[in-house]
């Protein structure tokens, strides 16, 4: 038997081991001090009423053998794929029903999606970056080339012919940058790609943060798309599933290559390795897009804004530069003078008890960078910002 060496080549992720063993350890020496947390990517906010309500329903349907349910389709059940095609419509995206794959969760899929291409790919992902895109190509074998992201071209890279790369990640709205492209940009990138014959695996984790019509809320928004793209979707941000797991893949029929199809391949190893995502969770999900739904989960979208707004314009009080916070969760800061990014970490907990994330974590471009995040509560982001704004504007 031989495991496969590749493990070797990914870095030990130490990024939030780190921030909660230097948080805990300052904590334990300081038990008179409140700490602060706007490090989490995690949400706060409980399911909308709606959603609990078409949970506990599934529930009880469970418990009727008139009603019960047993496998689903690989791709999701046609009332759930029937609203996420609804609600593509109303930004202007038309979709298929069958090119909507129900799953529990785009870090799967974006983990998953690999095992419809070839090894010997080039991947291009940007730095900084979630490190999900690069883990998952280096436990393959993969190579993985790097798009540099800078205050120069405010975190969003733009394509260089030169480069020639066959799997390209676009997260937008970023994580961990909160930047977000122009549909302008995305042409761009959907233009390199069909040139090159290249694909975009497209993440629009955070789509529902974007509030601008200036920025895209699909990359299927941009001409040309269908044959270069694959958009992963998740409900975790938009409606606070991050425990309950589901989101969604989109992969158009004319994405092919070689007399093979990615939309039909990817139903294929779906139907191999994967029995779908609960029933009861799919009915959940669906009652995310009807009219009540739609408005609790603004409601909860609005708040989250609202945090984003107080460390953003906190930010702007002070002068530091900053990308992010307007369609996005996360304000990706430049340190204060010229701090290194976990020097500034540390900083900030012995001066102010406030954690947030060393932007060094997600690649070497996230150094004299730092991630604050808009998923605590009010309270305490109010509380973390005026502790922030204190000890720096003196
Ligand atoms: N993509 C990005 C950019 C993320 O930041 C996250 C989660 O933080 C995910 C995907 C994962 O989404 P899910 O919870 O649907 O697996």
């Amino acid at each position: 038997m031989k495991l496969n060496a590749y493990f070797n080549d990914i870095k030990e992720s130490y990024l939030f081991a780190e921030v909660g063993a230097r948080s805990a350890a300052y904590a334990k020496a300081h038990p008179d001090k409140k700490v602060l947390k706007l490090g989490i990517g995690d949400v706060t906010l409980p399911l909308a009423p709606a959603v609990i309500e078409a949970l506990h329903g599934a529930v009880d349907e469970m418990s009727e053998s008139a009603t019960f349910k047993g496998y689903g389709p690989y791709e999701g059940y046609e009332f759930l794929r029937e609203s996420i095609k609804n609600y593509y419509v109303t930004y202007g995206v038309k979709v298929g029903l069958d090119e909507i794959f129900v799953s529990d969760g785009a870090k799967s899929d974006l983990g998953n999606i690999l095992d419809i291409f070839a090894k010997d790919n080039t991947i291009l992902v940007p730095d900084p970056v979630y490190p999900v895109y690069v883990d998952t190509n280096l436990m393959a074998g993969r190579k993985v080339i790097y798009a540099c992201a800078n205050a120069q071209n405010g975190f969003l890279p733009m394509p260089d012919y030169s480069v020639k790369a066959d799997i390209i990640y676009i997260c937008s709205p970023n994580n961990p940058t909160g930047a977000a492209y122009s549909p302008a940009q995305l042409k761009e990138w959907v233009a390199y790609a069909n040139k090159l014959g290249a694909v975009i695996l497209y993440d629009a984790a955070y789509e529902c943060f974007i509030t601008d019509n200036d920025t895209a809320r699909s990359i299927f928004q941009i001409e040309g798309a269908r044959t270069c793209a694959i958009e992963f979707c998740s409900f975790s941000k938009i409606a606070g599933f991050t425990g309950t797991r589901c989101g969604y893949t989109v992969i158009p029929h004319e994405l092919e290559k070689d007399s093979l199809n990615a939309n039909k391949m990817w139903l294929r190893r779906q139907a191999t390795k994967f029995n779908g995502v609960p029933y009861i969770v799919q009915k959940g999900a669906a009652a995310v897009f009807t009219e009540e739904g739609q408005k609790q989960i603004k409601e909860n979208i609005a708040y989250y804004r609202r945090n984003a707004k107080l460390i953003a314009d906190c930010m702007d009080r002070l002068g530091i530069w900053y990308t992010g916070g307007k369609n996005s969760p996360y304000i990706w800061l430049k340190c204060p003078n010229g701090m290194g990014s976990w020097e500034f970490f540390d900083y900030l907990l012995e001066n102010a008890q406030v954690v947030g994330t060393p932007g060094a974590g997600f690649g070497q471009n996230g150094e004299g960078y730092f991630r604050l995040t808009a998923f605590g509560s009010q309270e305490v982001t109010q509380e973390a910002v005026s502790r922030i704004e204190n000890l720096l504007k003196k």
